[in-house]
């Protein structure tokens, strides 16, 4: 079928097309629509073993400025205006949640992935997590033996942060990190790396560990509701996108220490009862700096006391559900492979 606008991103607010569809675009493409805001569209003629990359958005529903920085970028893939040499996949996560304005309506989602969904079942975001891994599967199995298979899961944070826009890299148990990938964040505009020690139920670690890609969450600012949001600041990683699927990126010099801080998680702040007591203030801005000796938190008798001088606190959020990560003590890190 055809329709004039070909905005998904109204499809998926408007709860449109539940079922798939597909459609023909004005750049000649065609559109597939495998579910309720996954969406794959394949290049011409793609290169033998092509790139493939994934692009997520709105795995937290009130994240709205990714939302419509890839909004952009698939309405200029449509009309023809930007060129698609690579196939992608682009998922908006969490459709119901961007419909209501809020991050998740039962479970964050971004806790689901890597199996979690199943332990969980009575969310509306377990039977979601489970789609969209099916969906990167999909994907990716499509990708020929030495194809490059690169996700980007786009944020934004709940607080402001010392440093603007930070990446995560999830763990790669031991593997070396890509100074090549390390290079495009810099390039794109990031100005920290957090280099994950541990597993996660993040579609990022999902993809990075299921399918081996080059897999990141970025954080590329504070929350804001759909058109309040200044996309002057997200510049930097619209281009850095647009030039991976166009092929026109400019050659990026590999990472070296020192380009931007590189930090590495400590440990987890688990808020294992109610009692768990954040002292932090309420506004206290991710990568904020944690004197030595400052007790961060307790819980009973519990308590999480900040080292060195040089850690920082990350995500904090006192209200998750006991058992959950309520935030991430990082360390200064330095790339030693
Ligand atoms: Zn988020």
């Amino acid at each position: 079928m055809t329709t004039p606008t070909r905005d998904f991103l109204q499809f998926v607010l408007d709860a449109s097309f539940k079922q798939p569809e597909c459609w023909q675009l004005d750049s000649g493409l065609q559109a597939h629509w495998l579910a309720e805001g996954v969406l794959e569209i394949q290049p011409a003629a793609p290169a033998a073993a092509s790139r493939h990359v994934l692009l997520s958005c709105g795995v937290h529903g009130n994240e709205t400025a990714p939302i419509e920085v890839i909004s952009g970028i698939l309405r200029d893939i449509a009309s023809g205006k930007l060129a698609l040499k690579h196939p992608l996949m682009v998922i908006f996560g969490n459709p119901a949640a961007m419909r209501a304005g809020e991050r998740y309506l039962d479970y964050d989602l971004n806790r689901l992935f890597n199996g979690a969904h199943q332990r969980q079942p009575d969310s509306r975001e377990a039977a979601r997590a489970a789609l969209l891994e099916q969906s990167a599967d999909a994907f990716f199995a499509k990708a020929q033996a030495g194809a490059e298979r690169v996700h980007h899961d786009l944020h934004t944070a709940i607080r402001g942060s010392a440093f603007e826009r930070f990446a995560i890299y999830p763990f790669l148990h031991g593997k070396p990190h890509d100074r090549a990938q390390l290079g495009w964040l810099r390039d794109g505009g990031m100005d920290a790396i957090l280099l994950h020690s541990k597993p996660a139920n993040t579609f990022s670690y999902y993809t990075s560990n299921r399918h081996q890609a080059h897999a990141f969450t970025l954080e590329l600012g504070k929350a804001l509701p759909f058109g309040q949001n200044d996309l002057d600041r997200f510049r930097g990683i619209d281009a850095a996108l647009r030039a991976l699927l166009s092929g026109n990126a400019k050659p990026v010099a590999d990472f070296q220490n020192g380009d931007v801080p590189l930090f590495e998680a400590s440990y987890d702040l688990i808020k294992h009862s109610e009692a768990f007591r954040l002292h932090l203030d309420k506004n206290v801005l991710n990568f904020t700096l944690l004197p030595d000796g400052f007790v961060i938190a307790e819980d009973g008798d519990q308590r999480y006391v900040a080292q060195g001088g040089q850690q920082r606190i990350l995500f904090p959020n006192p209200g998750v559900k006991p058992g959950l990560r309520a935030g991430i003590v990082v360390a200064p890190a330095v790339l030693q492979d």
